[in-house]
């Protein structure tokens, strides 16, 4: 079905210009033109306070002109405003700063000489390009400029100038704010009074919505804030709605899907199990715990997602879980995102089981299974034996990475796949998973320990069930966490090597972490690295910043400092039994001090660490942070987290530092997180140039509209899953599936 919405761009605009929009912004019909909106309005003599701008930004303002100079980049000297036309051929800088009426801009043009005669002071003018640092003073360099209080205006341009509100919007130095406003207006001027809706009729009415055409008009040219509030709500709902029938309709599908029931049984390892069980479990252990056995009797996959903060116990109700399907007579599996943390797992759970996991070794119990361990640095004989031992159901519980997701791993009868710490999981391997056990879809547990609003869930993992572990065990001791600014006070760092010494006198032992492994050749960035955090580092000064400390370099740097402790470094590129043999003589308390890298982040269980430093703490993200903090206060011995930083106390990323250093509630700090990340980040979707169907919405501010959207989805779905009555819906649904946010849905 053909609209006028598919029409090509050139139909309409200059050849060239609509070339430009093909190329610059990939925008090339009428449609992707128009919901190309507005990223705020300026109000008629408004001026852009200068206060909000952030470095890296594409901004647009609006200021006045204060004071120009022009210099010869060759002598300094400066150029008189007469001359500067004879100096058009010549280097030169022209400075000039603008105000906003309270704060002032510096505007710097390279080899624009004439620019002065025009920017005289007093002038009111727009100004566009990247916001960067230079010498500590905020700047726009050679930025786009539209001089608002000129005469010289054709009477389009006195009408579009006299609209009371400005659109800005997402643009480039080659397709100017202004170019694109032009655009839309011929665009919109062209348009029929009925546009083919992908909200019906029925709903528009029901939830006050606008209609398209009127819409379209208030959310680019519109008279009012109101046009503004009802537009954008508009188109809310509509990206919501799109994104909603994508997701009742997969809904459908996988409601379709068929599982094994495993139902509880008594009498078997679980029940044992539990007897055994050296510590009391939780309220909110015991309760997941019931919910899950509930999904695993179900003839449907189970998808459940287990949050609770670090060291609330997820890994018995998972353990539990798992008894249960071996009971049933099924396989399950353990995921874990790192080879050191499913060494751990599988050491963890085998110790758990004491002779349950001892199946057909001497003095095994009588019901007992056995628990495989599967990485990708096995030894072949090692790997073929667990291998055989899944594919057999020898191995009732088989632990490992991403190597389980080989096609060669077979199981004879999978029955439950655990992932830990999902947010280092990928999706695709999910997914490779779910297909290893035929025409049945194993039961599916997430557990993670960052929480995950219920809108984010929602539209990132469809239907997922929500259970969360809200308290900790009994017994924990509190973490103690502070900001050492280092370079501001250096002697807070000595104190913090002292305070190590003191805790290993006491017989602890502590973690010191680095962002960085230290002995790449060029490249800065490492694996395990992921430097989450910067979504606000200055794009300005980032290439004069140093690398991120390494853990080579800081064992270096400790050597002589802590020379008569027992110090060793940890990092993912060790051989691996060298990486274990360093974790398990950390554990058996016969190292004193660990370097390592967020190796340790996920899982890592000594409870006799009392302490750890981070290192460029302002390199990680802030669940990340509290994550590693997590590994320390997990005994009866009081924790310490000090978090290094070489930023001066005051700047934003500071800040993010002080939040973590202020509360130890992860879903406060999980809040703060996503709040500062970009919509993108938010739903786990890669920058990977494709547009998003998510233009207006955000999946953590619009809960309303996205409950309301969902319920509508659901009511359509049902009568109607392949949309036959909702052409238009339909076809968003189809183009909205082509774009990079549901590319990542389809996933997952
Ligand atoms: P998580 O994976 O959620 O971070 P773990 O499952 O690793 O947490 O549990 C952290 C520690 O708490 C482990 O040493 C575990 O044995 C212990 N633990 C778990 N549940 C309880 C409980 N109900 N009472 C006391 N200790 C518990
Ligand atoms: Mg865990």
């Amino acid at each position: 079905m053909k609209t006028d919405m598919d029409r090509k761009l050139r139909d309409f605009l200059g050849a060239r210009t609509a070339k430009s929009f093909a190329e610059v912004l990939g925008l090339e019909t009428v449609g992707e033109l128009l919901r190309h909106y507005p990223r705020r309005y300026l109000k008629k003599g408004e001026l852009t306070p200068f206060d909000e701008l952030e470095v890296g930004d594409q901004a647009t303002v609006n200021g006045r002109v204060k004071k120009v100079t022009v210099r010869s980049l060759d002598t300094k000297a400066e150029i008189p405003i007469a001359d500067v036309q004879k100096w058009a051929r010549r280097k030169t800088l022209t400075k000039v700063v603008v105000t906003d009426g309270s704060r002032d801009l510096e505007l710097a043009f390279f080899n624009q000489p004439w620019l002065a005669a025009k920017l005289q002071p007093g002038t009111a003018a727009l100004f566009w390009g990247e916001v960067t640092m230079f010498r500590d003073i905020m700047q726009l360099k050679s930025p786009g400029t539209e001089i608002l209080d000129t005469d010289d205006l054709s009477e389009a341009e006195i009408e579009r100038r006299a609209r009371p509100f400005r659109p800005l919007y997402p643009a480039t130095a080659k397709l100017p704010t202004a170019t694109i406003e032009r655009s839309i207006k011929i665009v919109l001027d062209s348009l029929d009074e009925n546009l083919d809706d992908p909200i019906p009729e029925l709903i528009l009415r029901k939830e006050r919505l606008l209609g398209l055409r009127e819409a379209l008009q208030k959310v680019h040219l519109p008279d009012t804030e109101k046009d503004i509030r009802d537009a954008q709500q508009r188109f809310r709902f509509e990206e919501a709605l799109v994104m909603q029938t994508i997701l009742a309709q997969r809904r459908a599908v996988t409601d379709a899907l068929n599982a094994v029931p495993r139902p509880r049984s008594e009498g078997g390892m679980l029940d044992e199990f539990d007897q055994r069980l050296p510590f009391k479990l939780t309220e909110g252990q015991a309760e997941v715990g019931e919910e899950i056995f509930a999904d695993l009797a179900r003839p449907h996959p189970m998808h459940r997602l287990l949050q609770g903060e670090v060291g609330s116990g997820k890994t018995v109700v998972a353990l539990r879980a798992m008894l249960s399907v071996v009971d049933a007579g099924g396989q399950a599996v353990l995921l874990a995102p790192t080879e050191v943390l499913a060494t751990q797992h599988h050491k963890t759970l085998t110790k758990m089981l004491g002779d349950l996991a001892e199946e057909g070794m001497l003095g095994g119990a009588e019901r007992a299974t056995r628990v495989g361990l599967l990485t990708g640095s096995l030894g072949a004989a090692a790997r073929r034996t667990a291998m055989l031992d899944a594919a057999s159901g020898a191995a009732g519980i088989v632990v490992g990475t991403h190597a389980l997701l080989e096609d060669k791993v077979q199981f004879a009868d999978l029955g439950l796949v655990v992932v830990d710490e999902q947010h280092r999981f990928g999706v695709e391997q999910r997914a490779a998973l779910s297909q290893k056990s035929g025409d049945n879809t194993p039961h599916v547990l997430v557990m993670t320990a960052t929480p995950i609003p219920r809108t984010v869930a929602m539209t990132v993992f469809g239907d997922l069930a929500v259970s969360t572990l809200t308290e900790l065990p009994a017994g924990r001791s509190p973490i103690q966490s502070s900001v050492v600014p280092a370079k501001q006070k250096p002697d807070w760092l000595q104190r913090a090597w002292a305070r190590i010494r003191e805790e290993v006198g006491k017989g602890h032992q502590a973690y010191v972490v680095c962002p960085r492994i230290g002995d790449e050749v060029k490249n800065a960035a490492d694996e395990e690295g992921e430097f989450v955090a910067g979504e606000e580092e200055e794009k300005g000064t980032k290439k004069q910043a140093r690398p991120p400390i390494s853990v080579l370099q800081v064992s270096e740097a400790l050597a002589e400092i802590l020379h008569d402790l027992r110090v060793e470094i940890l990092h993912g590129r060790l051989p691996a039994e060298e990486k274990d043999s360093v974790m398990s003589r950390f554990a058996a308390g016969e190292v004193d001090v660990l370097i390592a890298t967020t190796v340790i982040e996920v899982g890592v269980d000594v409870p006799n660490a009392s302490t750890m430093v981070i290192m460029d703490a302002d390199r990680f993200g802030i669940s990340q942070l509290h994550q590693l903090r997590g590994r320390v206060g997990r005994g009866r011995v009081p924790g310490l987290c000090l978090l290094v930083t070489d930023l001066w106390p005051g700047s934003k990323s500071y800040g993010r530092l002080d939040a973590v250093a202020s509360t130890t509630d992860g879903f406060e700090l999980s809040r703060i997180d996503l709040e500062t990340r970009r919509e993108g980040d938010v739903l786990g979707v890669a920058q990977s140039g494709k547009r998003s169907s998510l233009k207006l919405l955000s999946v953590l501010r619009d809960e309303e509209i996205i409950f309301t959207a969902r319920h509508v989805a659901n009511s359509i779905v049902s009568v109607d899953a392949e949309l036959a009555e909702y052409p238009t819906l339909r076809s968003f649904v189809r183009s909205a599936l082509e774009s990079e946010t549901t590319e990542y849905l389809e996933k997952t």
